[in-house]
């Protein structure tokens, strides 16, 4: 009894001083808002790229700034944020210079406000040298692992800080049913339920040891809203989607990231039905802020404010696009490229055309992030934070993270894994590609400079020669992607007359936002030919795809005997490649997008009955909707699992009671494996036209050869809910089925 006091007599101090240092920090915040100009504020809320304030602007190699300009834009201009860098990468040591002298400058002003610095570590740090790259998004969806998405959320969160930056544009919570949008490869794939767990894991780690710890970042999920559903595919365009669409795919992702604790949120550059997400007052106010209680920090995305005026034709002029987006309820503008904003919404502030009140409540969100990230107390990088740059363990943690996310699409008649003693032809522009195995975001913004990667990293060619041995590898072809050699099918032709086996190393090279635009889906023709020429030598031809959306595969894929979908794993892609392909992994990937066979088939894996069976009007119709070359979920492994009966520790559930699912899964081959159970629903027949089948929960185990494992999984009605036609999320009375594998179960239930 005596104990129980103690605990709930500290519990009690633990929230009491918690509240009161909230109190504090409300109090210091407000104190600090009664004393600051309009211009002070103002400042706050604008955002400079560092190419302003960099020698020599963009391009700038080596991170020095310029004091001139750093003065204008901290002292003049009161700017409250920069982010990005100028050409690349840069040593942590710079990057630690960088926000001291800006920090000195900031330190210079009447109120000494601290400037907050942002990067994007959407998979590992960016922009740090030899900070370490994990998996893409995309990739770690495969792994089903959020504990796996966490820890390396962890490292990206260390790694930033020890460069003295302490807010991450990350993660990317958009849902990846747009095959061809070139930011694909920065989601969680195509699965609402996975974007979900995954994107509130990696919030989790960041945010979680408190945002004055050194382990710790401010977190931005991005890109609010609907970003990646646009119509045509290409980068910042139109999305045209209704309400209910909008809510079932694309909205729970950042509502759950919200309950996850995110203090900042990204606005997506483009429109959803006409209206850009920047000026939607319903969208920023009604539904992020009154509807799913959004506290935190609105930042715009790149430009994205004046581009109102510029793009999307809504503002006759800059400073009416600027009214707008301020109104609508942003907070920060990354304007970024000059001062434009600042003046044009003192002018708007001074004309009545944005009340003040708005402009108190972005500051006081901009200075309570400040205030919870230590910046007022110590804006300087931290010694305890750059001791967690570059450690061993990090590159474990890559290659632990690039095994899982493998995923092994083919394996005809046993061709992997392959042994040692064969002779293997190497070929293909990914086999001696770096930027191919990491895609957007690594070291530079495209991904794609060779030049500014860690010396040691491989390239899948180096990683199987030093497993196999020089004399058991012909490698064709040389460095660098788009070099022709890559694509000479008379060399290749020439080379597989000496081999046992063909690795071909096709897919895409690195690519950001716009510039990943594509037309085509279909692997390029010269990508194709070097297939069909391997095909042709009668050896036996394995595809390993580093490639960040599904390039389609469709012609060749009937002749090849193995297909390895390696995605754009990070830093330790090849050494994964290496080991899944000769059995030193055994892979556990499944895939997280239906991979299509063609643009006609673009159907997703939670499709409605009437996208599953066509109508038949004659016999050459087909039963054939979701037809994918691959479906969600699909990955093979080097052994076997076998599921039992599904059992139900009810038929039927009532209310808020819980059902429990349960199933043994046997390892029923000869080799150790790694395991995803994945759990779907489907609601027999509803108000709404049901899902043919929804990712209700997944768990990963581990099983020896032989040994059985019983996994169980617990329900409640939140797991059968949609949106209905009202646009309220409700679970309807029903039966329902529950699938795991090819096992299937009925239950019913009541309100
Ligand atoms: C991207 C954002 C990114 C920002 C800052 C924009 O172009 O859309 O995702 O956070 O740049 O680098």
């Amino acid at each position: 009894m005596k104990r129980l006091s103690i605990l709930l007599a500290s519990m009690a101090c633990f929230v009491f001083s918690f509240a009161q240092q909230a109190d504090n920090a409300r109090q210091k915040v407000d104190a600090l808002i009664k004393q600051m100009t309009l211009e002070e504020k103002i400042g706050q809320m604008t955002q400079v790229t560092m190419a302003l304030v960099a020698k020599g602007g963009w391009g700038n190699q080596d991170g020095s700034l310029d004091p001139a300009t750093l003065k204008k834009a901290v002292l003049d201009y009161k700017v409250g944020s920069i982010l990005n860098t100028t050409a690349h990468a840069l040593s942590v040591e710079v990057w630690q210079q960088v926000q001291t002298q800006i920090q000195d400058e900031a330190k210079k002003s009447r109120l000494k406000i601290p400037v907050i610095y942002g990067l994007d570590g959407i998979h590992g740090q960016t922009y740090t040298l030899n900070a370490t790259l994990f998996p893409q998004s995309i990739a770690m969806a495969a792994t089903r692992n959020p504990e796996m998405v966490a820890r390396i959320a962890k490292v990206a969160a260390k790694e930033l800080r020890a460069s003295g930056v302490r807010w991450n544009f990350a993660p990317v919570l958009d849902c990846g049913r747009q095959p061809l949008w070139s930011r694909f490869p920065e989601t969680y794939g195509e699965d609402v339920y996975i974007g979900k767990t995954m994107g509130a894991a990696a919030i989790h780690a960041y945010e979680e040891d408190g945002l004055k710890n050194p382990t710790a970042v401010a977190c931005c999920m991005k890109h609010y809203l609907a970003y990646s559903a646009s119509r045509t595919g290409k980068d910042r365009t139109p999305s045209y989607i209704p309400e209910i669409e909008l809510r079932e795919y694309y909205l729970p992702q950042f509502r759950e990231a919200i309950r996850a604790g995110a203090s900042t949120i990204m606005i997506n550059s483009g429109e959803i039905n006409g209206v850009p997400v920047h000026a939607s007052k319903y969208l920023l106010n009604d539904v992020l802020r009154k509807e799913m209680g959004f506290q935190g920090l609105i930042v715009t995305d790149w430009e994205d404010i004046i581009r109102l005026h510029t793009r999307h034709l809504v503002a006759n002029s800059p400073r009416q696009a600027v009214v707008q987006a301020i109104n609508a309820g942003i907070d920060m503008s990354m304007v970024p490229g000059d001062f434009s904003f600042f003046d044009l919404l003192k002018e708007a502030v001074q004309k009545g055309e944005v009340p003040m009140s708005r402009i108190d409540d972005a500051v006081r969100r901009i200075l309570t992030l400040k205030m919870k990230l230590g910046l007022f107390d110590d804006p300087y990088p931290e010694k305890a934070a750059a001791a967690n740059f570059g450690k061993t363990e990090y590159q474990t943690l890559a290659l632990d993270a690039a095994h899982e996310a493998m995923t092994l699409l083919k394996n005809q008649d046993n061709i992997l894994p392959l042994s040692k003693d064969k002779k293997i032809l190497i070929a293909g522009p990914a086999a001696q590609s770096i930027s191919a195995l990491n895609g957007c975001w690594s070291y530079t913004w495209q991904g794609n400079n060779e030049s500014v990667y860690p010396a040691d990293s491989k390239t899948i060619a180096q990683a199987i020669s030093e497993k196999a041995g020089n004399a058991n590898v012909i490698i064709t072809g040389v460095k660098g992607y788009d070099n022709a050699d890559n694509y000479d099918t008379d060399k290749l032709k020439a080379a597989a007359a000496g081999a046992d086996v063909i690795l071909l190393c096709l897919g895409e090279n690195a690519y950001a936002e716009s510039p990943g635009n594509t037309r085509e889906l279909v692997l390029p023709e010269n990508q194709l030919a070097l297939a069909r020429t391997a095909i042709a030598s009668g050896k036996p031809v394995v595809l390993v795809l580093a490639e960040g959306r599904p390039r389609f595969i469709t012609s060749i894929e009937p002749q090849l005997k193995g297909i390895l979908l390696a995605y754009w794993s990070g830093k330790k892609t090849a050494e994964a490649v290496a080991d899944v392909l000769f059995g030193d992994y055994n892979p556990d990937g499944r895939l997280p997008f239906s991979y299509p066979r063609s643009m006609g088939e673009m159907v997703l894996y939670d499709r409605k009955h009437t996208e599953d069976v066509r109508e038949i009007l004659n016999e050459n119709m087909t039963w054939d909707g979701y037809n994918p070359l691959f479906p969600f979920g699909f990955g093979l492994s080097y052994t076997s699992f076998e599921y039992g009966s599904i059992l139900l520790s009810s038929n039927s559930i009532k209310g808020a009671a819980k059902l429990t699912v349960s199933i043994t899964v046997k390892n029923s081959g000869s080799r150790d494996g790694k395991h995803v159970v994945e759990l779907y629903t489907h609601q027999q027949y509803a108000s709404i036209t049901p899902c043919m089948q929804r990712l209700r929960a997944f768990k990963k185990i581990f099983l020896k050869a032989g040994e059985t494992q019983m996994v169980s999984f617990v329900l409640d009605k939140n797991d059968l809910a949609f949106v209905n036609a009202q646009l309220k999320t409700v679970t309807e009375p029903g039966d329902f089925d529950v699938m795991i594998g090819d096992k299937k179960a009925t239950f019913n239930f009541q309100q």
